[in-house]
């Protein structure tokens, strides 16, 4: 092809012109935006592919009926979504016998977390969460222009005196992750409901149950009991972690009446896609896919936690899909520099795990637990890595 005549027109950036912005509202300035898990790798050698686990995402991918049911939506794509999810929140509130019309979806439980912290709290307004709690919650708070209040935590457990203590008269909100990411520690039914019970009027419990799939229902507190009982509680859920749906951004909160209402007045009109929707739909009723997924977590995490503790390394107890592996046991260099290039070392291998700076815990890594042949590679490839630096 000849060459055009035309000069290439200017790139964005150099054509931008200067006008004078408004600010942004207060908080926004400082703000970091969320890093999430790496997602691009070479390949694993053994396995011929990446081998991801630094998102906590599904290990088995998703129910073959919620695949289908996706692209069936591919067939209506000119429509626009139901704007209150309607069949969705009924398949929901018919398996977990809750009430639907509490029940509120989201692009995600972010998207929750994200309107929760906008609608209740501001400029003057203090957020609590525990100190290695999920990153969204502060996050969330900082972005809504209120101020976000790290609770110091018990042996990377949430610590419901001191959470109690750290509430005050600026207080709106207290998110708790039950289990938590990234720790994986699980607070006890009786904690949870003396959390919900003992906080003063005017502050709101966020029990963030993304990880509730994973455990048995015998001695597990997900928080939806809570919503009823104390009146001051919202659940939220994720089909991201065990319904393996996490491209898709579908989550959902259990309110108050009063809470879901305001959601639903500030939340965007079609905030749930159609192929969520439908998706969601056909993955909460497939209760087989979802047993067979918690049955392998259980297997491979005990087998993940055994291999890496073997190997002088310190995993800590996890309730969710994943693992936190920390380094500060070994002797040597300091524990943070070690897991650095533990984890660079792992990438080269094609092998994607997560780093745990931004959560305070620089010298830990967090292991999604993945397929049988993932988690040998990548114990595999700790001991390799251990060797080196020993
Ligand atoms: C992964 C995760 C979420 C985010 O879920 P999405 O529905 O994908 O936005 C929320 N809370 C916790 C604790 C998580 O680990």
């Amino acid at each position: 092809m000849a060459p055009s005549a035309h000069p290439r027109p200017a790139a964005p950036e150099e054509h931008q012109a200067a006008a004078r912005l408004p600010a942004p509202r207060p908080g926004i300035d400082g703000l970091q935006a969320y890093i999430g898990g790496e997602s691009e790798a070479v390949a694993n050698p053994r396995l011929g592919r990446p081998i991801r686990l630094a998102s906590n995402e599904g290990a088995l991918g998703m129910s073959p009926a919620a695949a289908a049911a996706y692209a069936a939506a591919g067939e209506t794509l000119h429509r626009y979504p139901d704007g209150s999810a309607g069949a969705l929140r009924e398949a929901i509130a018919a398996v977990h016998r809750l009430d639907a019309d509490r029940i509120v979806c989201g692009a995600g439980s972010d998207e929750l977390i994200a309107l929760l912290a906008r609608a209740y709290a501001g400029p003057g307004d203090e957020v609590v969460h525990s100190a290695h709690g999920f990153l969204m919650y502060a996050l969330a708070a900082r972005g809504a222009g209120a101020t976000a209040v790290s609770v110091p935590e018990r042996r990377l457990t949430a610590d419901v005196d001191a959470i109690l203590a750290a509430v005050g008269p600026r207080t709106r909100l207290v998110f708790l992750a039950n289990p938590n990411n990234p720790t994986g520690s699980l607070l006890a039914p009786e904690a949870v409901a003396r959390l919900a019970t003992a906080l003063p009027d005017g502050v709101l419990l966020v029990v963030d149950a993304a990880y509730a799939e994973y455990l048995d229902d015998r001695d597990y507190e997900d928080g939806a009991r809570l919503v009823a009982e104390t009146g001051r509680v919202v659940m939220l859920r994720t089909f991201s972690k065990v319904f393996g749906l996490a491209a898709l951004r579908l989550g959902w909160a259990y309110c108050p009446a009063a809470v879901a209402d305001v959601l639903n007045r500030v939340r965007g009109p079609f905030n749930v896609t159609a192929a969520a929707q439908a998706a969601g739909v056909a993955a909460i009723a497939d209760r087989d896919f979802v047993a067979r997924a918690r049955m392998h977590n259980a297997e491979w995490r005990a087998w993940t936690a055994d291999g890496l503790s073997r190997l002088g390394l310190l995993v800590h107890p996890s309730a969710g899909n994943f693992v936190l592996v920390d380094f500060a046991g070994l002797a040597g260099a300091d524990a943070a520099s070690r897991a650095e290039a533990a984890r660079l070392a792992l990438k080269a291998d094609g092998i994607l795990v997560r780093q745990m700076g931004a959560y305070g815990l620089p010298g830990a890594l967090r292991v999604s637990i993945g397929t049988a042949e993932e988690m040998v590679a990548v114990v595999d490839a700790f001991a390799a890595v251990l060797d080196r630096q020993a």
